[in-house]
């Protein structure tokens, strides 16, 4: 049976609840960002060049996850890097936002479609 989106998003938010974990035991602290946003926003944010108008945020299959390391807030790939590539060993359609042409380092996805991320 095909997985409804309804069932992804529930896979996607016991995989951010497994992400936070594994944060904590790489030695980050952690703050929660945006996980839902309106359309509205979203295309405001399209607007502004600050996101794009067909965000994963929409549909609530993406988490803004913001690290901090011996107190300092990571804005940088570095820092994000090994806890990216652990959340794609998770599962083939989780993406990360360090892989994206315009990088988004603290943006953790779950593509519906394989094309969205
Ligand atoms: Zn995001």
């Amino acid at each position: 049976m095909m997985e409804t989106l309804r069932q992804k998003q529930t896979r996607f938010a016991l995989s951010v609840a497994q992400l936070i974990l594994k944060a904590q035991e790489l030695g980050y602290e952690m703050t929660l960002g945006e996980v839902e946003r309106t359309l509205a926003q979203a295309k405001a944010n399209a607007a502004s060049g600050a996101g794009i108008s067909n965000s994963l945020h929409i549909v609530r299959l993406a988490v803004d996850l913001h690290l901090f390391k011996n107190g300092r807030y990571i804005t940088d790939n570095l820092g994000h890097q090994e806890l990216g590539t652990w959340w794609k060993s998770l599962s083939p359609d989780h993406r990360w936002g360090g892989d994206f042409l315009k990088k988004d380092f603290n943006h953790y996805s779950l593509t519906p479609d394989g094309v969205r991320a």
